[in-house]
Protein backbone atom coordinates (compact mmCIF):
# COMPACT_ATOMS: atom_id res chain seq x y z
CA UNK A 1 0.00 0.00 0.00
CA UNK A 2 0.77 3.38 0.35
CA UNK A 3 2.28 4.08 3.34
CA UNK A 4 4.73 0.86 3.17
CA UNK A 5 6.17 2.29 -0.09
CA UNK A 6 6.40 5.66 1.23
CA UNK A 7 8.56 3.98 4.21
CA UNK A 8 10.66 1.51 1.44
CA UNK A 9 11.50 5.23 -0.47
CA UNK A 10 12.32 6.68 2.72
CA UNK A 11 14.62 4.15 4.01
CA UNK A 12 16.88 3.86 0.49
CA UNK A 13 16.74 7.65 0.87
CA UNK A 14 18.92 7.05 4.05
CA UNK A 15 20.86 3.94 2.67
CA UNK A 16 21.88 6.95 0.08
CA UNK A 17 22.18 9.71 3.11
CA UNK A 18 24.45 6.98 4.97
CA UNK A 19 26.85 6.68 2.24
CA UNK A 20 27.35 10.13 1.97
CA UNK A 21 28.06 10.57 5.54
CA UNK A 22 30.52 7.72 5.02
CA UNK A 23 32.20 9.25 2.21
CA UNK A 24 32.75 12.59 3.93
CA UNK A 25 34.53 10.12 6.97
CA UNK A 26 36.60 8.53 4.43
CA UNK A 27 37.75 12.00 3.13
CA UNK A 28 38.59 13.06 6.59
CA UNK A 29 41.20 9.68 7.07
CA UNK A 30 42.21 9.73 3.31
CA UNK A 31 43.68 13.14 4.25
CA UNK A 32 44.86 12.10 7.86
CA UNK A 33 47.11 9.65 7.17
CA UNK A 34 49.24 11.70 5.06
CA UNK A 35 49.08 14.30 8.22
CA UNK A 36 50.08 11.66 10.16
CA UNK A 37 52.72 9.64 8.66
CA UNK A 38 54.55 13.31 7.90
CA UNK A 39 54.66 13.82 12.07
CA UNK A 40 56.04 10.00 12.47
CA UNK A 41 52.87 8.80 13.80
CA UNK A 42 52.90 5.26 11.71
CA UNK A 43 50.42 3.70 13.70
CA UNK A 44 48.13 6.34 13.34
CA UNK A 45 48.92 7.09 9.49
CA UNK A 46 48.17 2.82 9.12
CA UNK A 47 45.25 3.27 11.15
CA UNK A 48 43.97 5.95 9.07
CA UNK A 49 44.40 4.09 5.62
CA UNK A 50 42.55 1.14 6.85
CA UNK A 51 39.60 3.10 8.41
CA UNK A 52 39.25 4.59 4.91
CA UNK A 53 39.53 1.07 3.23
CA UNK A 54 36.60 0.17 5.29
CA UNK A 55 34.32 3.24 4.92
CA UNK A 56 34.95 2.79 0.92
CA UNK A 57 34.04 -1.39 1.16
CA UNK A 58 30.90 0.06 3.25
CA UNK A 59 29.75 2.49 1.11
CA UNK A 60 30.03 0.12 -1.77
CA UNK A 61 27.96 -2.53 0.37
CA UNK A 62 25.66 0.94 1.20
CA UNK A 63 23.03 -0.98 -1.09
CA UNK A 64 22.76 -4.23 0.54
CA UNK A 65 23.21 -3.53 3.99
CA UNK A 66 20.90 -1.94 6.42
CA UNK A 67 21.86 1.81 7.45
CA UNK A 68 21.27 1.00 11.02
CA UNK A 69 24.53 -1.57 10.65
CA UNK A 70 26.24 0.77 8.49
CA UNK A 71 26.14 3.77 11.24
CA UNK A 72 26.85 0.95 13.87
CA UNK A 73 30.22 0.28 12.27
CA UNK A 74 31.11 4.16 11.66
CA UNK A 75 29.91 4.21 15.27
CA UNK A 76 32.63 1.66 16.36
CA UNK A 77 35.04 3.06 14.89
CA UNK A 78 34.44 6.66 15.84
CA UNK A 79 34.39 5.77 18.97
CA UNK A 80 37.97 3.53 18.95
CA UNK A 81 39.20 6.34 17.22
CA UNK A 82 39.23 8.99 20.27
CA UNK A 83 41.40 5.80 22.84
CA UNK A 84 43.19 5.09 19.83
CA UNK A 85 45.06 8.68 19.68
CA UNK A 86 45.16 9.10 23.39
CA UNK A 87 47.81 6.42 23.80
CA UNK A 88 49.45 6.74 20.59
CA UNK A 89 49.91 10.70 20.95
CA UNK A 90 48.44 11.36 24.18
CA UNK A 91 45.36 13.47 24.23
CA UNK A 92 42.03 12.48 22.30
CA UNK A 93 42.16 16.15 20.08
CA UNK A 94 38.74 16.71 20.05
CA UNK A 95 38.12 14.01 17.88
CA UNK A 96 35.18 12.49 20.25
CA UNK A 97 33.08 15.41 18.09
CA UNK A 98 32.52 13.03 15.84
CA UNK A 99 30.84 9.85 17.75
CA UNK A 100 28.61 13.27 19.65
CA UNK A 101 28.24 14.18 16.19
CA UNK A 102 27.06 11.42 14.98
CA UNK A 103 24.17 11.24 17.50
CA UNK A 104 22.23 13.55 15.17
CA UNK A 105 22.14 10.71 12.84
CA UNK A 106 19.97 8.61 15.14
CA UNK A 107 17.37 11.61 14.49
CA UNK A 108 17.40 10.79 10.73
CA UNK A 109 17.22 7.12 11.23
CA UNK A 110 13.74 7.41 13.37
CA UNK A 111 12.42 10.23 11.81
CA UNK A 112 12.93 6.96 8.13
CA UNK A 113 11.37 4.05 9.42
CA UNK A 114 8.77 3.16 12.26
CA UNK A 115 11.02 -0.22 12.47
CA UNK A 116 13.98 1.43 13.96
CA UNK A 117 12.30 3.00 16.39
CA UNK A 118 13.68 1.28 19.27
CA UNK A 119 17.16 -0.05 17.75
CA UNK A 120 18.76 3.24 17.90
CA UNK A 121 18.83 3.23 21.82
CA UNK A 122 21.46 0.48 21.48
CA UNK A 123 24.21 2.55 19.25
CA UNK A 124 22.62 5.94 21.05
CA UNK A 125 23.84 4.38 24.80
CA UNK A 126 27.11 2.86 23.46
CA UNK A 127 28.02 6.80 22.42
CA UNK A 128 26.64 8.46 25.17
CA UNK A 129 28.30 6.06 27.90
CA UNK A 130 31.82 5.46 25.71
CA UNK A 131 31.94 9.06 26.10
CA UNK A 132 31.22 9.47 29.74
CA UNK A 133 33.76 6.92 30.45
CA UNK A 134 36.38 8.04 28.67
CA UNK A 135 36.09 11.47 29.71
CA UNK A 136 35.50 9.57 33.66
CA UNK A 137 38.49 7.96 33.32
CA UNK A 138 40.37 11.36 32.77
CA UNK A 139 43.66 10.39 31.06
CA UNK A 140 46.59 11.92 32.24
CA UNK A 141 49.00 12.14 29.47
CA UNK A 142 50.16 15.55 30.35
CA UNK A 143 53.92 15.12 29.42
CA UNK A 144 53.55 13.46 26.39
CA UNK A 145 50.84 16.33 25.69
CA UNK A 146 53.48 18.64 25.51
CA UNK A 147 55.49 16.71 22.88
CA UNK A 148 52.38 17.18 20.11
CA UNK A 149 53.39 19.29 17.35
CA UNK A 150 51.37 22.20 17.56
CA UNK A 151 50.63 22.16 13.39
CA UNK A 152 50.03 18.20 14.29
CA UNK A 153 47.27 19.61 16.60
CA UNK A 154 45.67 22.24 14.91
CA UNK A 155 45.40 20.31 11.33
CA UNK A 156 44.04 16.98 13.17
CA UNK A 157 41.74 19.30 15.24
CA UNK A 158 40.85 21.16 12.18
CA UNK A 159 40.09 18.14 9.87
CA UNK A 160 37.78 16.67 12.78
CA UNK A 161 36.02 19.75 13.67
CA UNK A 162 34.98 20.17 9.75
CA UNK A 163 33.85 16.97 9.15
CA UNK A 164 31.77 16.97 11.87
CA UNK A 165 30.36 20.32 10.85
CA UNK A 166 29.39 18.94 7.40
CA UNK A 167 28.54 15.53 8.94
CA UNK A 168 25.94 17.80 11.08
CA UNK A 169 24.77 20.46 8.22
CA UNK A 170 23.90 17.14 6.03
CA UNK A 171 21.99 15.24 8.68
CA UNK A 172 20.20 18.64 9.00
CA UNK A 173 19.57 19.01 5.15
CA UNK A 174 18.40 15.13 5.30
CA UNK A 175 15.94 15.82 8.15
CA UNK A 176 14.41 19.07 7.00
CA UNK A 177 14.40 18.40 2.90
CA UNK A 178 14.03 15.23 2.31
CA UNK A 179 12.03 13.75 5.06
CA UNK A 180 9.95 16.52 5.96
CA UNK A 181 9.00 16.98 2.50
CA UNK A 182 7.98 13.88 2.38
CA UNK A 183 5.98 13.91 5.08
CA UNK A 184 3.91 16.92 3.18
CA UNK A 185 3.22 14.80 0.00
CA UNK A 186 1.95 12.44 2.50
CA UNK A 187 -0.19 15.25 4.17
CA UNK A 188 -1.73 16.87 0.96
CA UNK A 189 -2.23 13.08 0.00
CA UNK A 190 -4.32 12.74 2.88
CA UNK A 191 -6.02 16.41 2.77
CA UNK A 192 -7.18 14.87 -0.83
CA UNK A 193 -8.59 11.70 0.47
CA UNK A 194 -10.33 12.78 3.23
CA UNK A 195 -11.85 15.70 0.70
CA UNK A 196 -12.73 13.28 -1.68
CA UNK A 197 -14.13 11.19 1.02
CA UNK A 198 -16.45 14.10 1.94
CA UNK A 199 -17.24 15.65 -1.53
CA UNK A 200 -18.91 14.59 -4.86
CA UNK A 201 -16.35 14.81 -7.24
CA UNK A 202 -18.89 15.91 -10.13
CA UNK A 203 -20.15 19.22 -8.72
CA UNK A 204 -17.53 19.56 -6.28
CA UNK A 205 -19.97 20.53 -3.47
CA UNK A 206 -20.42 18.35 0.25
CA UNK A 207 -22.07 14.99 -0.25
CA UNK A 208 -24.17 12.98 1.09
CA UNK A 209 -22.17 11.26 3.42
CA UNK A 210 -20.88 14.33 4.72
CA UNK A 211 -24.00 16.11 5.17
CA UNK A 212 -25.49 12.62 6.68
CA UNK A 213 -22.11 13.61 9.18
CA UNK A 214 -23.12 17.22 9.91
CA UNK A 215 -26.54 15.84 10.53
CA UNK A 216 -25.41 13.83 13.48
CA UNK A 217 -22.75 16.40 14.71
CA UNK A 218 -25.80 19.06 14.74
CA UNK A 219 -28.35 16.52 16.41
CA UNK A 220 -25.36 15.74 19.68
CA UNK A 221 -23.16 18.71 19.37
CA UNK A 222 -24.20 20.87 23.07
CA UNK A 223 -23.01 24.00 20.94
CA UNK A 224 -26.27 23.94 18.52
CA UNK A 225 -28.78 23.55 21.75
CA UNK A 226 -29.65 27.21 20.86
CA UNK A 227 -29.68 26.59 16.69
CA UNK A 228 -32.81 26.56 14.89
CA UNK A 229 -32.29 24.63 11.70
CA UNK A 230 -34.52 24.27 8.64
CA UNK A 231 -33.93 21.88 5.67
CA UNK A 232 -35.16 22.05 1.88
CA UNK A 233 -34.67 19.44 -0.86
CA UNK A 234 -34.58 20.54 -4.50
CA UNK A 235 -34.47 18.50 -7.76
CA UNK A 236 -34.30 19.98 -11.54
CA UNK A 237 -37.35 19.93 -13.71
CA UNK A 238 -37.91 17.66 -16.45
CA UNK A 239 -34.04 16.63 -16.03
CA UNK A 240 -34.49 13.43 -18.20
CA UNK A 241 -35.41 15.53 -21.11
CA UNK A 242 -32.34 17.70 -20.76
CA UNK A 243 -30.11 14.42 -20.88
CA UNK A 244 -32.25 13.08 -23.86
CA UNK A 245 -32.15 15.92 -25.84
CA UNK A 246 -28.69 17.17 -25.38
CA UNK A 247 -26.76 14.43 -24.05
CA UNK A 248 -25.21 12.81 -20.68
CA UNK A 249 -22.33 14.89 -20.86
CA UNK A 250 -24.51 18.05 -21.12
CA UNK A 251 -26.93 17.04 -18.04
CA UNK A 252 -23.45 16.86 -15.96
CA UNK A 253 -21.97 20.18 -16.91
CA UNK A 254 -25.50 21.64 -16.14
CA UNK A 255 -25.07 19.92 -12.42
CA UNK A 256 -21.93 21.10 -12.24
CA UNK A 257 -22.62 24.93 -13.28
CA UNK A 258 -25.53 24.89 -10.89
CA UNK A 259 -23.94 24.11 -8.37
CA UNK A 260 -21.42 26.96 -8.47
CA UNK A 261 -24.24 29.21 -9.09
CA UNK A 262 -25.75 28.30 -6.00
CA UNK A 263 -22.79 28.00 -4.09
CA UNK A 264 -21.96 31.55 -4.86
CA UNK A 265 -25.40 32.88 -3.98
CA UNK A 266 -26.04 30.84 -0.44
CA UNK A 267 -24.95 32.79 2.49
CA UNK A 268 -22.58 31.89 5.01
CA UNK A 269 -23.28 29.04 7.74
CA UNK A 270 -25.78 26.84 4.67
CA UNK A 271 -25.00 23.75 4.09
CA UNK A 272 -25.04 22.77 0.77
CA UNK A 273 -24.83 19.20 -0.63
CA UNK A 274 -25.67 16.79 -3.70
CA UNK A 275 -28.13 14.20 -1.76
CA UNK A 276 -28.92 12.08 -4.76
CA UNK A 277 -28.62 12.25 -8.64
CA UNK A 278 -30.34 15.81 -9.52
CA UNK A 279 -31.65 15.75 -6.08
CA UNK A 280 -30.11 18.88 -3.96
CA UNK A 281 -30.12 19.49 -0.22
CA UNK A 282 -29.58 22.74 1.37
CA UNK A 283 -29.91 22.59 5.25
CA UNK A 284 -30.24 26.32 7.32
CA UNK A 285 -28.07 26.44 10.46
CA UNK A 286 -29.53 29.09 12.61
CA UNK A 287 -30.44 31.48 9.52
CA UNK A 288 -33.81 29.67 9.11
CA UNK A 289 -36.18 33.52 9.15
CA UNK A 290 -34.31 34.23 5.26
CA UNK A 291 -34.66 30.51 4.79
CA UNK A 292 -37.64 31.62 2.65
CA UNK A 293 -36.36 34.13 0.67
CA UNK A 294 -33.02 32.77 0.38
CA UNK A 295 -34.83 29.75 -1.68
CA UNK A 296 -36.70 32.03 -3.67
CA UNK A 297 -33.79 34.23 -4.82
CA UNK A 298 -32.16 30.72 -6.04
CA UNK A 299 -35.06 28.91 -7.69
CA UNK A 300 -35.49 33.02 -9.69
CA UNK A 301 -31.31 32.74 -10.27
CA UNK A 302 -32.05 29.18 -11.85
CA UNK A 303 -34.76 30.56 -13.53
CA UNK A 304 -32.97 33.30 -15.47
CA UNK A 305 -29.43 31.64 -15.57
CA UNK A 306 -28.41 30.74 -19.49
CA UNK A 307 -26.55 27.42 -19.02
CA UNK A 308 -24.37 27.08 -22.13
CA UNK A 309 -23.40 23.35 -24.22
CA UNK A 310 -21.56 23.34 -27.58
CA UNK A 311 -22.78 26.79 -28.40
CA UNK A 312 -26.38 26.50 -27.13
CA UNK A 313 -28.40 28.33 -24.31
CA UNK A 314 -30.28 25.95 -22.30
CA UNK A 315 -32.99 27.02 -19.51
CA UNK A 316 -33.31 25.21 -16.25
CA UNK A 317 -35.82 25.21 -13.31
CA UNK A 318 -36.00 24.35 -10.04
CA UNK A 319 -38.34 22.77 -7.89
CA UNK A 320 -37.73 23.54 -3.58
CA UNK A 321 -39.31 21.60 -0.67
CA UNK A 322 -38.92 23.55 2.41
CA UNK A 323 -39.20 22.12 6.13
CA UNK A 324 -40.70 23.67 9.28
CA UNK A 325 -37.78 25.62 11.38
CA UNK A 326 -37.43 22.77 14.10
CA UNK A 327 -35.41 22.99 17.33
CA UNK A 328 -35.38 19.45 18.38
CA UNK A 329 -32.66 18.22 15.87
CA UNK A 330 -35.43 15.82 14.40
CA UNK A 331 -33.93 15.76 11.16
CA UNK A 332 -35.58 12.58 9.83
CA UNK A 333 -38.72 14.82 10.36
CA UNK A 334 -37.43 18.00 8.26
CA UNK A 335 -36.08 15.88 5.36
CA UNK A 336 -39.77 14.29 4.85
CA UNK A 337 -40.90 17.61 5.20
CA UNK A 338 -38.62 18.90 3.06
CA UNK A 339 -39.46 15.90 0.38
CA UNK A 340 -43.21 16.22 0.98
CA UNK A 341 -43.24 19.61 -0.39
CA UNK A 342 -41.00 19.31 -3.16
CA UNK A 343 -43.73 16.42 -4.69
CA UNK A 344 -46.00 19.32 -3.83
CA UNK A 345 -44.27 21.68 -5.65
CA UNK A 346 -43.89 19.07 -8.84
CA UNK A 347 -47.36 18.62 -8.67
CA UNK A 348 -48.28 22.00 -8.74
CA UNK A 349 -46.12 23.04 -11.73
CA UNK A 350 -43.09 23.22 -11.03
CA UNK A 351 -40.56 25.58 -10.69
CA UNK A 352 -41.40 27.03 -7.35
CA UNK A 353 -40.69 27.09 -3.45
CA UNK A 354 -43.02 25.07 -1.19
CA UNK A 355 -43.64 25.42 2.87
CA UNK A 356 -45.62 23.28 5.18
CA UNK A 357 -47.03 26.43 6.20
CA UNK A 358 -48.28 27.49 2.12
CA UNK A 359 -49.93 23.79 2.35
CA UNK A 360 -52.20 25.07 5.21
CA UNK A 361 -53.05 27.99 3.91
CA UNK A 362 -54.06 26.22 0.54
CA UNK A 363 -56.05 23.95 2.25
CA UNK A 364 -57.93 26.36 3.78
CA UNK A 365 -58.81 28.23 0.31
P1 LIG B 1 -39.09 16.04 -12.65
O1 LIG B 1 -39.39 17.40 -13.15
O2 LIG B 1 -40.29 15.33 -12.17
O3 LIG B 1 -38.00 16.05 -11.62
O4 LIG B 1 -38.56 15.22 -13.90
P2 LIG B 1 -37.13 14.67 -14.14
O5 LIG B 1 -36.99 14.27 -15.54
O6 LIG B 1 -36.12 15.63 -13.65
O7 LIG B 1 -37.13 13.45 -13.11
P3 LIG B 1 -36.58 12.00 -13.21
O8 LIG B 1 -36.36 11.55 -11.80
O9 LIG B 1 -37.50 11.14 -14.05
O10 LIG B 1 -35.20 12.10 -13.95
C1 LIG B 1 -34.06 12.46 -13.33
C2 LIG B 1 -32.94 12.22 -14.29
O11 LIG B 1 -31.72 12.74 -13.80
C3 LIG B 1 -32.70 10.77 -14.56
C4 LIG B 1 -31.22 10.59 -14.52
O12 LIG B 1 -30.73 9.99 -15.70
C5 LIG B 1 -30.71 11.99 -14.41
N1 LIG B 1 -29.51 12.05 -13.63
C6 LIG B 1 -29.32 11.68 -12.34
N2 LIG B 1 -28.03 11.86 -11.99
C7 LIG B 1 -27.39 12.35 -13.06
C8 LIG B 1 -26.05 12.74 -13.32
O13 LIG B 1 -25.17 12.66 -12.48
N3 LIG B 1 -25.75 13.21 -14.56
C9 LIG B 1 -26.69 13.33 -15.53
N4 LIG B 1 -26.32 13.79 -16.71
N5 LIG B 1 -27.95 12.94 -15.31
C10 LIG B 1 -28.31 12.48 -14.11
MG1 LIG C 1 -35.47 13.42 -9.38
MG1 LIG D 1 -36.02 16.11 -11.64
Amino acid sequence: DMYSLQKKIQYTLIKKDTAVICALITAMHVLLAPVCFYFNYDLLSRYHIYAATLYAIMIMLSKAIPPLFLFTMCDLETLSYPFIITFTVGNDIGSYILPITLLAYLFMILASSEKTKYSTIIPASITIISVFLFYSLDYNFAESTKTISKTFYLLHYTLYSVTSFFTIIFICYVIQKKLFRFKNKTRIKNAYLNYSATHDSLTKILNRRKVTELINDYSTNPEYVNTNFATAIFDIDGFKKINDSYGHNCGDIILRTLSEVITRTLPEHTVFARWGGEEFLILFAGNTENAKSILEDIRARIQEYSFRYSNKAIKITITIGLSDTDKSYNFSKMLIQADKNLIKGKQNGKNQVVTSDMQEVNNEA
